[in-house]
């Protein structure tokens, strides 16, 4: 199993551990699209995304 690291503070995460899962996908017209995979505490969480619009 991997080990999990959070994104903003670099903390790990137990296996039972709550996280947020973010999947950032930089899409290219060329088709060549990177997909990355971010997890955060879901406090880190909130603190990064405090001033976001919300998804309509
Ligand atoms: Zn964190």
């Amino acid at each position: 199993m991997t080990t999990l690291y959070c994104a903003i503070c670099a903390g790990r995460f137990e296996p039972d551990q709550d996280h947020v899962k973010l999947d950032a996908e930089h899409v290219r017209i060329d088709d060549r699209n990177d997909q990355e995979m971010y997890v955060l505490h879901p406090e880190c969480y909130r603190r990064l995304t405090g001033g976001w619009m919300e998804p309509a």
